[in-house]
């Protein structure tokens, strides 16, 4: 067996900053275990790659939900990156942070440390904005943050669409104000994906000090009473262990995470004794909190060559962009494809947007699972803090089987609502006359008029965003997993970061808030 101080398990966007962050000290031996295979593909490097892993199982562990009541017994999707960068690698790219309310909503539930003013350093540390270092920007960090090499004028007639609805304009998501539309800003370095492994392990692949493991899953943390020990894992079909002097960290992602708790005797003892696991450590919170944003799209078919599609104009544009981006990593290919959006509220006397909008400049149907060879585009809603709550448990002891997800989607009627007002709102920005020169019609929701035609479609069509989270939730309560430094309560050695820990979902996209959590734990691991 083979010695490590520290194994981190899951190399996505937490797993390489940890990796990266560690291992920068040349006494301390650091091994990152990840499933996928290294971050080769070129589908990753050019940005507008996406649109061929999140619909595929390229690169993907394409997991699927139990079937959702609030959503007419249909299963959900949910794509997660199986690769090196992890879902840092197949994701939109888009930089935002949350509200500063949501990070003192974290210290106000008995987690000190977490509040925007505690984490607003590590956000910073993280970052290199290429505007430049003001109050609330960082340079010099390993993530590139950039504005979009060559945004498409349909997406900014989005923007405009949303000021002649009275909407302010936000030139800055993460500035002082959340509140707006705008483009948003890109973790993307001179027209290519900034991933988590392009930005912390790339620097580091030259250290003896730093094994990656790829193409290696774990499926057990080896515990000694309370204490991890070290990490089960196949490669090839073939079992192994490795040890660490240290510690264990799980950074397998809101999904896997407490899936590999529960696999280890970790978690609700009414769920391992259902599984036949012995019990190593009752710990009722694995698994449960699961919230993630609920999001209905609207497309629309467009006339205008800017909309993107599979026409054989489109092709042909694409083909194009191709070659531009080999020259010169400019154009269509640069693009994230969600140009623009904002937040919203759903009604004035809101303290904080409890809506976000994405433009997309093509059409997106079933998560562009289902295709349509036509050019158009689309805006998604979503519901920034929904109180729905899901979870995660197993659907059997083999550590291959995915995770059962049960995200229970709408199961409270305030979401519901939410979502129903930000449709409205959101299809009255996309009817605003800004967007008249590329409007056709709408794709899949002409008929949809009356609230309750809307409600049957959200049903009907309704879907995650991609923002599981809280499934091994920080604090101090019962179902809490981990305390306020992720340690695992009652273990030792143990400790989680990634985005499962987040107590309460955040309003916004969840790849820059892991990435902070991830700098603050590598922190706190190193001074230990
Ligand atoms: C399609 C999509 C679009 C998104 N768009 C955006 C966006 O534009 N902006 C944004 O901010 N956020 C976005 N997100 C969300 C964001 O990317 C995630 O919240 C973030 O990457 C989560 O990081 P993580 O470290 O918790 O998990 P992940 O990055 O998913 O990493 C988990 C890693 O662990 C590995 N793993 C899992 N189980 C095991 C095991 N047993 N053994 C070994 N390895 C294992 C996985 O393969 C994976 O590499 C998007 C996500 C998706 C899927």
């Amino acid at each position: 067996m083979t010695d490590f101080d520290y194994i981190i398990v899951g190399g996505g966007s937490a797993g390489c900053v940890l990796a990266g962050r560690l291992s920068e000290d040349p006494g301390t031996r650091v091994c990152l275990l990840e499933a996928g295979p290294r971050d080769t593909s070129p589908f990753i490097k050019a940005p507008l790659g996406l649109g061929a892993t999140v619909p595929s199982k390229h690169l993907n562990w394409a997991f699927k939900t139990v079937p959702q009541a609030g959503l007419n017994g249909r299963c959900g999707y949910q794509p997660r990156g199986k690769v090196l960068g992890g879902s840092s690698a197949i994701n939109a790219m888009i930089y935002i942070r949350g509200h500063p309310w949501d990070y003192d909503h974290w210290a106000k539930l008995g987690n000190p440390g977490w509040s925007f003013a505690d984490v607003l350093p590590y956000f910073k540390m993280s970052q290199n904005q290429e505007r430049g270092a003001d109050d609330c920007h960082g340079t010099g960090g390993p993530l590139n943050v950039a504005d979009l090499r060559s945004p498409n004028p349909l997406a900014q007639a989005f923007v405009d669409a949303g000021l002649e609805m009275q909407l302010p304009r936000n030139d800055d998501f993460n500035g002082p104000e959340q509140e707006g539309v705008g483009s948003y800003q890109v973790t993307q370095i001179n027209g290519e994906r900034c991933s988590a492994a392009r930005a912390y392990l790339a620097p580091a692949l030259q250290r003896d000090n730093l094994k990656i493991w790829t193409g290696v899953q774990a499926t057990k943390i080896i515990l000694n009473g309370k204490r991890a020990m070290g990490v089960a894992y196949h490669r090839d079909g073939q079992a192994h262990e490795v040890h660490a002097t240290r510690e264990v960290v799980l950074s397998a992602g809101a999904l896997q995470t407490p899936q590999l708790l529960l696999l280890s005797g970790v978690g609700p003892v009414a769920t391992l004794r259902k599984h036949g696991i012995t019990v190593s450590h009752e710990l009722p919170g694995v698994g449960q909190n699961l919230q993630d944003h609920i999001d209905i799209v609207i497309p629309y078919l467009s006339p205008s060559s800017l909309a993107m599609g599979l026409t054989p104009g489109g092709i042909a544009k694409l083909t194009k962009g191709i070659f531009e981006w080999r020259r010169s990593r400019s154009g269509i290919i640069t693009s994230n494809s969600t140009e623009t959006g904002g937040f919203v509220k759903s009604h004035p006397d809101l303290a904080v947007p409890d809506l976000q909008l994405h433009f997309n400049t093509a059409i997106v149907d079933d998560h562009a699972r289902k295709r349509h060879f036509a050019r158009g585009y689309c805006a998604h809603v979503c519901v920034l803090r929904p109180k729905s709550r899901g979870s995660i448990s197993l659907n059997s002891v083999d550590p291959m089987d995915a995770p059962l997800i049960d995200p229970n989607f709408l199961a409270e009627q305030a979401d519901l609502d939410s979502l129903v007002a930000g449709f409205k709102l959101t299809r009255r920005i996309l009817e605003a006359p800004a967007l008249a020169p590329y409007r056709g019609r709408e794709l899949l929701t002409a008929n949809v008029r009356s609230d309750k035609e809307i409600i049957a479609d959200i049903r009907d069509r309704a879907d995650t965003i991609y923002h599981p989270v809280g499934t091994a939730k920080m604090g101090n309560d019962d179902m809490a997993v981990v305390d306020s430094e992720l340690r695992v309560h009652g273990m030792v050695g143990l400790r989680v970061a990634d985005a499962s820990i987040m107590p309460t979902l955040i309003g916004g996209n969840t790849n820059a808030p892991t990435i902070m959590i991830a700098e603050k734990a590598a922190e706190m691991i190193a001074v230990v």
